[in-house]
Formats: C-alpha cells, structure tokens, sequence
C-alpha cells in the first residue's frame, strides 16, 4: 500500500526501578511520501519515544520492544545497529528540540553540515562544504559563509537550532522526524523553517513525522494529526477534520488552550485539568479518565474499567456515543 513509514501496534517498555513503564502501549499509524503527520501531545505522551523507537535511537539495554515498524518496506524493529547508522541521515534524518544533542562542540558548523552529504553523496570535500554554506543560507544564518566556519558555542540558541535543521536536511531524506523542531525559535524563524520544510517535501517527496505540543503549528504542516495520551492514541483524522470537528475530550481540552485556534473551531471550551497520570501504573480503563469531565455522562462504569478502542481511519477512543456528544456541543456552544 502507499504507506512509506508504518507502524503497527508498536509497544515500548522500559524496566526501572519501580517498575515497568509503558511508553508506547499499542500504538499504530502510516505515513504516505510527501505527506506530514503531526503527532501531538503533551510531554509523557508517548510521542518522543515514539520517534525514538522509530529511529533507532532507544536505550535498548532495559527497553523492550515490541511490534512493527516499517521504513519503505523494510522492518527497523531488530534491523542491526550497522544498518540502522546508514539509514540515519540519508534515509531519515530527525530534528531534536535541542540542538545540543545533534551538535558536536569540537568541530565547525560548517564541517559538521558537509560531512554527512560527503559521506552519504560521495562528493569533494570542497563540494560539500559548499552544499554546508547553501543549506546555512536556506535556513537563514547570515553571513553563511562566514558563519560556516564558526563553531556551535559561537552560535546563538536560535542560531544553533537552524545549523541542527540545516543539518538534518542535507541529504535530502525520505524520511524527517522533527521532534518539537521550532518551539525555541521566534515566530518570524519558524515560519521560514516550516516553509523549509515543505520545499523539501514537495521537492523530493519526503514523509514527515512533525512531534508537538502546539495544535497552532500543527495546523499549518500536517495533512494529518494523530492525538496522543499515556502513551495511545487517542484520535487520529485528516487535519481539517480533527480541527473542525474533534471527538476526544482530550482534543476539546487541548484545542481550548489555544484560543487562536479554537475560536473558529466548534468546541467545548474546558481546560484540562490535573496533570499526565504516571506511565508506571496508567489508571485502568480510559487513561483520560481521571482527568475527564464527561465520565459522568457515559454513565456507569466504562470510563472506569473498559478501555476504549481506537477506531481504524477517522475516530476517537472514547465511550462518548455519537449522541452523547452532540448534546456535549449543544449545552457547550453557544450559537454564532
Ligand atoms: Fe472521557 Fe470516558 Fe471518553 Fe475517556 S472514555 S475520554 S473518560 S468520556
Ligand atoms: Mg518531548
């Protein structure tokens, strides 16, 4: 079928201390070529790990994995570490939310850019530190060729941020995971990256993973969201659908908390309240439960004790019928 990235039913575990915890419980999406999935929600999700998993790049030591995921047809669950470097960067490529992690200190921006092309595009060395200087102008550092020869310390934060996209971008990959890419730039920057983005996805067809806390950044990049919660999704749709018409309290409460969005968006307007339940023992039943205000309204116990399926395709996991929510809509929206 057309997906390029897909995961099946992925579950990650890690053995603390404490006890086992469930990152990942069950987790399944795909991504097409030249499509972008957002993946959203907030920290202890699930949706870093995810990315992690998918990369390669887990502490495979006390991590158990278990499940599908597969690159272009090839299963990366249990693919050698070898094999997995060599995907790295040339077929996916990922953006961390901090720079530090992918930026050496010792060596020049510049270098740092050019020797992944030289490797993986077996060009001059002069070649690729031109290629550098072209991907530092791109993603808007002044002065790139001056730039090029600085090192990271001599950056700003902002600036490093940009070196880590450039960085991540010069290889052209069919694959980019951006793990919460733009959240330290300012919005002028982040506009440019994220148009960066789309050249190269409408340019070379790249599937994009797009990780975030922000709806507001989702809804410029993604043709599709995937709502994360404890480590599950929760709701998953097209873009426009989930932004019109969301179905999981979860999506009510995030879409709340953005006022820019929600504002042209029919949704109850209800803040989430308390905090992410712990991953070492996830409440038993709905995982949003003890956090939801509609528990009441399923009546009974389901909430509680039966946990919701997530349907294929369009959909939320939830035990809300179709009818109860209308009505949620009806008593919370007022008409415009
Ligand atoms: Fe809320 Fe129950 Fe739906 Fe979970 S299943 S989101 S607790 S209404
Ligand atoms: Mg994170």
């Amino acid at each position: 079928d057309g997906a390029f990235l897909s995961v099946q039913d992925l579950r990650v575990q890690f053995t603390t201390e404490d006890g086992v915890v469930k990152a990942v419980d069950g987790l399944s999406f795909d991504v097409a070529r030249g499509k972008t999935l957002g993946i959203v929600g907030e920290s202890g999700s699930g949706k870093s790990v995810t990315n992690l998993t998918v990369l390669g790049l887990h502490n495979q030591m006390y991590t158990n994995i278990e499940g599908s995921i597969s690159l272009d047809g090839e299963e990366l669950i249990g693919m050698p570490e070898r094999k997995l470097e060599k995907l790295r960067g040339n077929k996916m490529a990922m953006i961390f939310q901090d720079p530090l992690t992918a930026l050496s200190p010792f060596y020049t921006v510049g270098r740092q850019i050019a020797e992944p092309y030289r490797k993986h595009m077996g060009v001059s060395k002069r070649e690729a530190h031109l290629r550098a200087v072209e991907m530092l102008d791109k993603v808007g550092i002044p002065n790139a060729k001056m730039r090029a020869e600085d090192y990271p310390h001599q950056f700003s934060g902002g600036m490093r941020q940009r070196a880590m996209i450039a960085m991540a971008l010069v290889c052209n990959p069919d694959l980019l995971i951006a793990d919460e890419p733009t959240t330290a730039l300012d919005v002028t920057v982040q506009a440019q990256i994220l148009d960066l983005l789309r050249d190269l996805q409408s340019e070379f067809g790249s599937a994009i993973v797009f990780i975030t806390h922000d709806l507001g950044v989702i809804a410029n990049v993604a043709d599709d969201i995937l709502v994360m919660y404890a480590g599950r999704a929760v709701e998953r749709g097209s873009t426009r659908e989930v932004l019109r018409r969301p179905e999981h309290p979860y999506t009510w409460g995030l879409l709340s908390s953005m006022p820019r969005l929600s504002s042209d968006v029919d949704v109850p307007l209800m803040p989430i309240k308390g905090t992410p339940p712990s991953l070492l023992s996830p409440p038993p039943g709905c995982p949003f439960h003890p956090r939801c205000t509609f528990v009441q309204e399923v009546g009974g116990a389901a909430c509680r004790t039966d946990r919701p399926a997530l349907p294929e395709g369009r959909g939320a996991a939830c035990h809300l019928s179709a009818g109860q929510k209308q009505d949620i809509f009806i008593e919370q929206i007022k008409p415009r």
